[in-house]
């Protein structure tokens, strides 16, 4: 049961992952669709205040060059001329008033329309009631003086063929602002006869009409504004003409960010305001701006279907995702449960491996980079003070210099090695280990660091020595003396340098056991063989051949150098006291190595020679004849 909860736990962390990764994913198509959308929409706000752009501009142009176009009809008339040639003549002058007069009803807007001369004095005045087709002549006595007013002024100054524009600003009559509203636009145009200014021609123009089809539009909220960014148009009416009005509202309260720099530049947009000059079309001077902003209501009700829309996709993507999350999460998710087993069996192993495997990594060096428990209680060692470490600090001085020279060839070289080595454990006392040492690669094939395999082998050496042991004379025992005699022989025939063997054996021994009994027989075994042990060299051998005979190898030895050591060892054994057994003698049987001598015919000879020795009387050294063709 626990198990079953256990491995389920990674299984539904996997499939909670995948979900998860597919809420980010609607959750990420919900933010990049409502940017892109946004951006989008901005994009087409932006390209929609360029079009009106156009439109208005195009719209103003039309409107004026129309009014312009009527002046110059008027002034270019022959009924004009005629006029001209004597204004004093009622019937001329009636004529042209009339022209005027139905200039002033074919424009509708047109609600006033003059002829002035260069004193300032109305010549012609027709007026027009606001929204009337009606317009009369104003009556000679009822014409007044205008030289004070600002457009005469301006108008009287201009050269041929231009026109004056005024401000766009409300109709003041007699000082008071006209109510309802009344603004007016109103075009001069100088008339002149021999190069001499004659009269001006002056038109009001009732904007209302106009303007409002200027300002009225459903997705953005418009404004005029004049230079000091007086508004002439606001889209609040009430804030309309507030240079007149007196709410003193510009620009600049509306859009304090903004203002200084729509003031400042004919095209100015962000997403938020659009804004465009009209000092082209309006030549008054008053450097007229026109604002655009979005309406509020048109973004809102914009974003929130953008907002729907992208809420829809968002969620559309997580009732796709999550399920499909779930699904495809399964696979991972079961192998992620086997990984974890396997990892789980996998550090078990390692456990078991550090606890009970002596192992190790050295580097190129041979200094330690890993060890385990196990290497760590083997050798006495904590792991820290093995970590960085040379190898060499487990050294017993006790493997031969060979050995080593060996291993390190051989892993050096990319092999691996196995062999048997005397170690040192930190408390000083040695331990034999049978260890295989493997280079490591890396993917470039270079060796990277040495693993070391070792287990004790302690306790089989134990074994082994003491099996080679004779328990009696503690000398080695008859096996120790084969594998030794193997041993030499097989470097005397390599190097084809000397070995001699001395064979020997104690002289009617049985006497002893016959007449003093076996125990002190086997006193005087264990008093010769420790003789034997300090009467030859430290590179000789010597071991219990078997009952009261022994055998001594003394590799790098003539047979005449032999004779005098077992000479020597004969006058010894002759001149030791044995007690109650008296004195001992023995007699040796001597052989030295000829070519293809095998350990079975170097001991014949040696064994012939001690039967000779026995024969000739004991106590004596007979040296094994040579072969004929050494002989001589
Ligand atoms: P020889 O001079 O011809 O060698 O006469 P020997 O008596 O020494 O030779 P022999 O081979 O007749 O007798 C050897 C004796 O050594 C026989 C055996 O009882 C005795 N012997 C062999 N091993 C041991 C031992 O371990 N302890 C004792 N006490 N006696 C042993
Ligand atoms: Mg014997
Ligand atoms: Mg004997």
């Amino acid at each position: 049961m626990t198990k079953k909860t256990q491995s389920s736990k990674p299984y539904i962390l996997t499939i909670l992952d995948f979900m998860f990764f597919g809420i980010f994913i609607a959750f990420a198509t919900f933010l990049i669709n409502y940017t892109v959308h946004f951006e989008n929409s901005s994009a087409e706000l932006k390209r929609n205040a360029e079009t009106i752009t156009e439109i208005k501009k195009e719209q103003i142009t039309t409107f004026i060059s129309r009014i312009e176009q009527t002046l110059y009809s008027i002034e270019h008339s022959a009924i004009l001329d005629n006029f001209i040639a004597d204004p004093n003549d009622p019937t001329r002058k009636r004529i042209l008033q009339e022209l005027i007069r139905t200039v002033a009803i074919a424009n509708t807007d047109f609600f006033q329309v003059r002829l002035l001369d260069t004193t300032g004095m109305e010549v012609i005045r027709i007026d027009k009631e606001r929204n009337a087709t009606k317009a009369h002549i104003v009556p000679d006595e009822a014409l007044q003086d205008k030289h004070n007013r600002y457009y005469f002024k301006a108008a009287v100054q201009l050269p041929p063929n231009t026109y004056w524009h005024s401000r766009l600003d409300l109709n003041i009559e007699h000082g008071i602002i006209e109510q309802p509203l009344h603004p007016t636009y109103r075009v001069a145009l100088p008339i002149y006869r021999q190069d001499a200014l004659y009269a001006l021609l002056i038109v009001n123009v009732d904007m209302r009409s106009f303007l409002m089809t200027l300002w009225s539009h459903t997705t953005f909220n418009t404004y005029l504004v004049d230079k000091e960014g007086y508004y002439i148009h606001h889209h609040n009416m009430n804030l309309s003409w507030s240079r007149y009005t007196g709410t003193e509202r510009t620009l600049f309260d509306d859009f304090p960010e903004y203002a200084p720099k729509i003031m400042k530049q004919d095209v100015f947009n962000n997403e938020k305001i659009y804004s465009f000059g009209l000092e082209k079309q309006f030549d008054n001077g008053e450097m007229i701006k026109m604002i655009l902003e979005p309406k509020y209501e048109f973004i809102e009700q914009q974003s929130e279907h953008i907002y729907q829309l992208v809420l829809y996709l968002a969620l559309l993507t997580l009732a796709i995702s999550l399920p499909m999350g779930g699904i495809f999460a399964i696979g991972p998710a079961r192998l992620q449960v086997k990984l974890n087993n396997l990892l789980k069996e996998n550090s078990k192993y390692i456990d078991i491996i550090d606890q009970y495997v002596v192992t190790s990594e050295t580097d190129l060096q041979g200094k330690i980079t890993k060890v385990s428990t196990a290497f760590c209680d083997l050798s006495g060692y904590e792991k820290e003070e093995l970590l960085g470490a040379n190898h060499r600090i487990l050294n017993s001085g006790k493997t031969s210099p060979e050995v080593y020279t060996e291993l390190w060839n051989t892993i050096t070289e990319g092999s691996v090695w196995t062999g048997e080595l005397l170690d040192r454990k930190k408390d000083g006392s040695s331990y034999w280990v049978k260890t295989t040492i493997l280079p490591e690669y890396n993917n470039e094939n270079r060796i990277t660091c040495y693993t070391s395999v070792s287990y004790d082998i302690t306790d089989r050496k134990k074994i082994e020595a003491l099996s080679r042991l004779d328990p009696l004379t503690n000398l080695g025992n008859r096996a120790m003396l084969d594998e030794e005699m193997k041993n030499e022989l097989e470097r005397v025939a390599r190097y084809s340098s000397n070995l001699s063997i001395i064979m020997l054996d104690i002289d009617f021994f049985k006497h002893i056991n016959d007449t003093y009994g076996h125990l002190t027989g086997d006193a005087v075994l264990q008093k010769i063989a420790a003789l034997l042990k300090n009467g030859i060299r430290k590179t000789d051998k010597v071991g219990r051949w078997g009952g009261e005979e022994f055998l001594i190898l003394c590799p790098e030895t003539t047979l005449e150098y032999a004779e005098v050591l077992a000479e020597n060892l004969r006058k010894q054994i002759e001149a030791v006291d044995f007690g109650i057994a008296g004195d001992q003698t023995a007699s040796f049987g001597l052989s030295s190595y000829q070519e293809s001598d095998t350990a079975d015919t170097i001991l014949t000879r040696a064994d012939n020679a001690l039967y000779k020795a026995k024969e000739e009387g004991r106590n004596r050294v007979v040296l094994a004849g040579h072969l004929p063709s050494t002989s001589s």
